[in-house]
């Protein structure tokens, strides 16, 4: 039972992301599906987009009237040589010159792990650093914010050397020293961060990383739960409100620290692209006005 004072609760923004119905929809279906269902934000994952292609996605979400509060993914930085890290430099600037034909609030980066058969944790996240530095100028020109991810550390390996929010924060420090958009008087700076509840909510160090990124580097905020037991280190993420994480709270601080953007949900897992794809989005509706 939900109690009257929660259900009168006026929706708040609430944005799709593409993976929560990866295996039900194509873009276009999403689009509409998001019209159809009252939600007024998507943030479309590159493969979807370059199935419906990014003039066409642009336009589609246009004429919808949704805002596009991410584009995921860039980054991907490290390489075991410099063709295959010139290679990704190459790739983010394609996903940059995409999220700008958007209108996209910003591109995450998810910035990659240890190369192929690499231990080299610090040479790592040099190459992350570097890549990202690479790429910050044309960022800039074209006017999208990129949006450092910190993964859970159990993704450290594969997928993102980024694992803490301060992390993300002493290289937005290092890269974007005078948080750009400071001086300009407003706006989210060059280089900011992506909060997602799934990745950053067991962090003693949490709730002062927020305080320090403040409004300019909060650009965008992430939701789903952490299952207990969590049955895959992937795609095993759950329903908010069917997990341990105090979403309420954190969507609270994030608002609290000067974040004044969407929530986007993000779930990636088989069980819930094994229901049908309506479904989905009216539960995570209901849930994102109960639990967050
Ligand atoms: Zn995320």
């Amino acid at each position: 039972m939900v109690p009257d004072a929660l259900q009168r609760r006026p929706l708040g923004p609430l944005s799709l992301n593409t993976a929560t119905v990866r295996e039900q929809w194509s873009l276009a279906q999403m689009i509409e599906a998001c019209a159809r269902h009252g939600i007024s934000g998507i943030a479309p994952w590159r493969d979807k987009l370059d199935e419906l292609g990014v003039e066409r996605a642009a336009a589609m979400i246009r004429s919808h009237g949704l805002t596009v509060t991410g584009l995921c993914r860039g980054g991907m930085f490290p390489a075991a040589d410099a063709e295959g890290r010139r290679a990704a430099i190459d790739d983010n600037r394609r996903a940059i010159d995409d999220a700008a034909t958007l209108g996209a609030r910003c591109l995450i980066l998810v910035v990659g792990g240890l190369p192929v058969a690499s231990r080299d944790l610090a040479g790592a996240r040099a190459m992350v650093r570097d890549g990202i530095a690479a790429v910050l100028d044309h960022a800039r020109a074209v006017g999208v914010p990129l949006a450092i991810e910190p993964l859970h550390p159990m993704y450290c390996a594969d997928r993102c050397c980024i694992n803490t929010l301060d992390q993300a924060l002493d290289l937005c420090d290092e890269l974007d020293p005078v948080r750009s958009a400071d001086q300009a008087g407003g706006g989210p700076a060059a280089l900011g961060v992506a909060v997602d509840a799934y990745h950053v909510w067991w962090d003693p160090g949490l709730d002062a990383a927020l305080r320090r990124a403040g409004p300019r580097r909060l650009l965008a905020y992430h939701v789903c739960d952490w299952l207990v037991p969590t049955t895959d280190l992937l795609l095993d993420r759950g329903m908010m409100g069917d997990g341990v994480i105090e979403l309420r709270a954190l969507g609270q601080k994030m608002r609290d620290n000067g974040y004044q953007g969407f929530d986007e949900v993000e779930i990636l897992s088989r069980r819930w692209w094994s229901v049908d794809g309506d479904t989905v989005l009216q539960t995570l509706c209901e849930r994102h006005r109960q639990h967050c």
